[in-house]
């Protein structure tokens, strides 16, 4: 879209009759069509937000930091590595993610 600015700074061609108008004018002075460019919106770029695929949520539902021993389910401190009751390893420690 450059062909536009090559005019007189801040004038602009309108796209329906090609009469340039000057920078001030919101609309052609001709045929009142808008001028380009003043009202598009901006294409907001579409992110598209991750769905899920992050750690089973069920885990951080405890207090913080405290994990659930899988093997029997003994509620753990979070600085405790391996389960009180049956040494089970502490769930997320290893790259085991299931
Ligand atoms: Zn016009
Ligand atoms: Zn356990």
């Amino acid at each position: 879209f450059g062909d536009k600015f090559k005019q007189p700074k801040g004038s602009w061609n309108c796209s329906v009759c090609l009469l340039q108008n000057k920078a001030e004018d919101s609309k052609c002075v001709a045929c009142q069509s808008e001028k380009p460019g003043s009202s598009v919106p901006v294409t907001s770029s579409s992110v598209s937000a991750s769905s899920g695929g992050f750690l089973d949520l069920d885990k951080f539902k405890m207090p913080e930091g405290s994990w659930q021993c899988e093997a029997c389910l003994v509620q753990n401190k979070a600085e405790a590595a391996k389960c009180i009751a049956c040494d089970s390893a502490k769930p997320g420690t290893k790259a085991e993610l299931k």
